[in-house]
């Protein structure tokens, strides 16, 4: 096979392996354990396969590869609840993973594309290069990895959270081909119940997520209670606005029986005034709905800083008092900025 590339087997599920592996004569029960070493066990090399025919290790080792994720920068928080990765694929691109070590378990946040258009004013992954889709084998790869990781502390990915660089719905179905394979319990075995999935807004991706008849969790980026501002913050506000926004959010809701979470950052004196607080309650009403607010973390790139404490709180209980339900969320990993794209940035800026 000298000189001819081999194919990449990350990202396929037992029904892929089964097409896909069709020339050997191989049945379910063998792709099945073909999907086992590799999702289950982390297993790198076809020869570890040790259930599998020998011959049939060779073949495999010929025509195919496992390409993992390559770790160009491993930070950890001085608590050690938070590791941020930061991942390189085959052709260069990087990015970021983050662990974190919950009460409740380990959750990972994934990255769904390399860079992200979505243009938000206070994000800093849509400052830098070029954007591309990340494949189910590269989004994949990262959980792998780690697991891989995990594994030494005989630990492993409970909880998925879809909320790393770029935009899931606008990746659909490399995003939702992931998220069957962790569930698939030959692969991560991962409840759909511990799985999020962040949008920006992105209304028809809303729709086709509830229509997938699976209790995933839908998180909202909302970040305003209102059109205007949402739209300078957001600029897919003006594609998508607000009343058809929360809409969608509803109906998720009401399909899915899941609480909708939407998340809010708080930036100091633009979007954290009692006005907007008595908006956003306004604006979610009657909804099985939760709001997450986050504190921002600001991005040098942008001159948006953090309100104090007390204005934090008096948000809060604003919401609170409204009947929303309503958690600030726990800061975790600032000390290696675990804010999204900030260690891609850094990177990117160096080379
Ligand atoms: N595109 C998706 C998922 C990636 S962004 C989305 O928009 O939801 C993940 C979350 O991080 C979003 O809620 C986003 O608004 C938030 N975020 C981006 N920049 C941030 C910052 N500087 N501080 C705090 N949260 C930020």
């Amino acid at each position: 096979m000298e000189g001819l590339k081999k194919k990449n087997l990350l990202g396929m599920d037992v029904d892929e392996f089964l097409s896909e592996l069709q020339p050997y004569g191989i049945k379910k029960f063998r792709a099945r354990q073909i999907a086992e070493w590799i999702y289950q066990k982390g297993v790198h090399d076809f020869s570890d396969m040790t259930n599998l025919p020998k011959a049939l290790r060779g073949e495999l080792d010929d025509r195919y590869v496992l390409t993992p994720v390559t770790e160009a920068k491993k930070l950890e928080s001085s608590d050690g609840h938070t590791t941020k990765f930061l991942f390189c694929f085959e052709d260069g691109t990087s990015v970021e993973t983050v662990l974190m070590r919950q009460p409740y378990g380990n959750s990972i946040c994934v990255s769904t594309q390399a860079g992200c258009n979505m243009g938000c004013a206070f994000c800093a992954s849509t400052l830098h290069g070029s954007t591309r889709d990340l494949s189910t084998g590269e989004i994949i790869a990262q959980a792998l990895a780690v697991n891989d990781y995990l594994r030494a502390e005989g630990g492993r990915v409970d909880h998925i959270v879809v909320m790393g660089s770029g935009e899931p719905m606008l990746n659909y179905d490399n995003v939702i081909h992931f998220l069957h394979i962790a569930h698939e319990e030959y692969a991560l075995g991962i409840s759909y119940r511990n799985m999020t999935v962040s949008t920006s807004g992105i209304i028809p991706g809303i729709h086709r997520l509830a229509e997938e008849n699976i209790p995933i969790t839908l998180s909202i980026s909302l970040h305003a209670p209102e059109d205007e501002l949402r739209s300078e913050l957001m600029p897919v506000n003006r594609k998508y606005p607000l009343p058809e926004l929360i809409r969608a959010g509803k109906a998720y809701g009401d399909k899915t029986k899941r609480r909708v979470t939407y998340e809010y950052i708080l930036i100091d004196e633009v979007n954290d005034t009692p006005r907007h607080a008595a908006e956003l309650a306004e604006l979610l009403r009657g909804q099985l709905a939760s709001v997450n607010l986050i504190p921002i973390n600001p991005v040098t790139e942008r001159d948006f800083r953090r309100p104090s404490t007390d204005r934090i709180e008096a948000f809060r209980r604003a919401l609170e008092d409204s009947h929303i339900s309503v958690t600030v969320r726990k800061e975790m990993g600032a000390d290696i900025n675990a804010a999204c794209g900030q260690l891609r940035n850094r990177y990117l800026e160096r080379a």
